[in-house]
């Protein structure tokens, strides 16, 4: 075995995402020691940086749900005082589109309902819903708020039976299955309300009804206010966390691989190649399938497939009148190659500022990550002619930059939370498991939990003044 050759730390925290980031600076500056080890070359994990038409932007995460305080509040701890300043930044208004299957292979888009949750409508006979489900069908989803209180059969069924038993069967298909695959990867018929988004799931079990809650969770004003992004990018987020760990004493390595845990006589030996650190406690902050790995957990990971994105330059004044608002969410019946567009200038103005005038910048979502597509300048275009109706040629399209994610967990399935149990007992007392993997995705859920496991952390270790 490695010889322990580090001095003993803390904590050591495997995993130099946000999670570990939050967790590194909150322990460093209550002035224990912490060892950050991260396997890839920077921090930040799905908080990553990128460079396009020469402005720095996000190439992963680009905006965090305001369902709770935690990232404001993490933005405000971190102070103004941080070498890159964090500002809070609202989308611009214009919404999101929703791009459905029209005959002859075409598509039709339409503006997504204003009002909704995961596309359950708060207001189910509003216009922007007529449009997409039609009248019939949307006279139809206005009665669910006269149903009787409860659910179908007593016990929770899937999201999509869910909204079809209560709204209607169409109303389901053309809006709560694109929007959850879209934000969950992972279609309506395989995930339950109360895991995708507790706090609708609460409104619905206290109001009796989805268009009450969806009325009580729902932004008063447009699609789309439900999120906030920072200034320059969410990237800056992870940049100020580590500058602010690094300030405090925490130890950052990047190209450090955790490839073991080990109980040792006091603490746990972390197993990195050539060399051994001990820690009184281990944090394992990293994706499922490594998490499952280090603990060896005998429950198959939840790892939802591959993420992959194509973040484009593209030069051309057709889309200069932002065709299609902030971007795109598309049907799983309107195919193609992509599943979401995001027109990043037009969601965010520090982005629309910083880059030349008629150049853009989208970022699309590949509906399959290991499908052949979307690699090209030309099959780019094809899709952007597609999905925004601009007349983009293939020589618009001036730089692509594709970027793939292997171990992003499906949270809000039955098998994710088997594997949470499991991953929980297989870690012995004094391993602890954080990020997204056991809060759940979204750094709306990542960033609080943190703090409160970092707390926790200190609390369970003495300051080196008083040991
Ligand atoms: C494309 C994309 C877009 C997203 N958009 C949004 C959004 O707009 N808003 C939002 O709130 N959320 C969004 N998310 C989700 C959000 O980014 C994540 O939930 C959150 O960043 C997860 O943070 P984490 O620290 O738990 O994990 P990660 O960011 O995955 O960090 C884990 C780290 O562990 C490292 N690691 C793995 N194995 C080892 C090992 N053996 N040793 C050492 N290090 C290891 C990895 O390299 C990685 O850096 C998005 C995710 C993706 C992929």
């Amino acid at each position: 075995m490695n010889p322990v050759t580090a001095p003993a730390a803390d904590v050591v925290v495997v995993g130099g995402g946000v999670a570990g980031l939050v967790i590194a600076w909150e322990v460093a500056r209550a002035g224990r020691r912490v060892i950050v080890c991260e396997s890839g070359d920077d921090t930040g994990g799905m908080l990553r940086r990128g460079c396009v038409a020469g402005v720095d932007l996000d190439l992963g995460a680009e905006s965090f749900a305001i369902r709770s305080s935690g990232v404001a509040d993490l933005v405000a701890d971190l102070g103004t005082g941080a070498a890159l300043p964090l500002t809070i930044v609202e989308p611009r208004p214009e919404g999101a589109y929703l791009v459905l299957p029209a005959p002859f292979g075409r598509v039709r888009r339409l503006p997504l309902p204003r009002r909704a949750v995961v596309g359950m409508p708060a207001e189910p006979a509003a216009s922007d819903v007529v449009r997409v489900i039609g009248r019939a069908a949307a006279r139809r989803a206005a009665r669910e708020r006269d149903l009787p209180a409860g659910l179908p059969s007593g016990a929770e069924p899937s999201l999509f039976d869910l909204a079809a038993a209560r709204y209607g069967r169409r109303l389901a298909e053309r809006l709560v299955d694109p929007l959850c695959q879209s934000v969950y990867s992972q279609p309506a018929s395989a995930v339950r309300l109360s895991a995708v988004h507790p706090s609708l799931w609460a409104e619905f079990a206290r109001r009796g009804s989805l268009t009450a809650a969806a009325e009580a969770v729902a932004p008063a004003a447009r699609a789309g206010s439900a999120v906030r992004g920072i200034d320059g990018g969410m990237w800056r987020l992870a940049a100020a966390l580590r500058t602010a760990a690094e300030a405090a004493g925490a130890v950052i390595r990047t190209d450090a691989p955790v490839q073991a845990l080990r109980t040792a006589a006091e603490g746990f030996d972390v197993v990195l190649a050539g060399e051994t650190l001990r820690a009184a406690h281990v944090v394992v902050a990293t994706g499922p399938a490594a998490a499952g790995a280090l603990l060896h957990v005998d429950v198959a990971a939840p790892v939802g497939g591959a993420v992959r994105l194509v973040t484009a330059e593209v030069v051309s004044g057709a889309l200069d009148a932002r065709p299609v608002g902030s971007g795109v969410i598309v049907a799983p019946g309107a195919r193609g190659a992509a599943k979401a567009l995001t027109h990043v200038d037009a969601k965010w103005d520090w982005a629309a500022r910083a880059l030349p005038p008629h150049t853009h910048v989208v970022r699309l979502s590949a509906r399959d990550a290991d499908a052949p597509g979307l690699d090209t300048p030309a099959a780019v275009a094809a899709e952007l002619r597609r999905l925004t109706g601009a007349r983009i040629r293939t020589g618009d399209v001036r730089a692509l930059t594709q970027t793939r994610w292997s171990d992003a967990v499906t949270s809000a399935t039955a098998e994710a939370a088997a594997w949470r149990a499991a991953a929980r007992a297989a870690a012995p007392a004094g391993i602890h498991l954080a990020g997204a993997t056991v809060a759940g995705t979204g750094l709306a859920s990542v960033i609080p939990h943190a703090r409160e496991l970092a707390r926790a952390l200190v609390a369970r270790t003495s300051h080196p003044a008083t040991a």
